[in-house]
């Protein structure tokens, strides 16, 4: 996943490019989404697909996918706490490199890439959702 920013750019589909903007090829397989996606949505849709797809064989996978796909679910609408944005890259991370295939590093990448350049996005989700809170709390 590459920021909006970098992708208004041309964005090369090279091993090593990809690799300098911490991002990577994967399978090859393009998605293409204009200015107007709601990029949170987007990857807790894929959160969903992976938590689905999971044969629950090894445990970080089928923990992890699980333990994911529920944050997201909070975060997509805002009702997640800022803290668990970091303990859900914990998470990734400790799903990453520790299962039998491929489906847990796959499920972990995109959801690193939405906190590595998307954080604000996520805060901003947050903040939004608890601002009609707040004010009613001083009135
Ligand atoms: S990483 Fe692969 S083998 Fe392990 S639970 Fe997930 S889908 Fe199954």
């Amino acid at each position: 996943m590459l920021p909006g920013s970098v992708m208004r750019k041309n964005a090369i589909m090279d091993f090593d490019w990809l690799r300098e903007q911490r991002s990577g090829l994967g399978t090859a397989a393009v998605i293409v989404m204009d200015q107007s996606t709601d990029v949170v949505k987007a990857i807790w849709r894929l959160a969903k697909f992976y938590k689905h797809e999971s044969c629950g064989q090894c445990t970080p996978c089928r923990e992890g996918t699980g333990w994911m796909m529920r944050v997201m679910d909070r975060l997509v609408k805002g009702d997640a706490d800022p803290e668990e944005i970091d303990m859900l890259l914990d998470v990734s991370k400790q799903v990453e490199g520790h299962t039998i295939c491929a489906l847990g590093d796959a499920a972990a990448w995109p959801i690193q890439g939405l906190i590595r350049h998307f954080r604000g996005d996520i805060e901003a989700r947050i903040e939004h959702k608890r601002k009609p809170r707040s004010r009613f709390a001083a009135e």
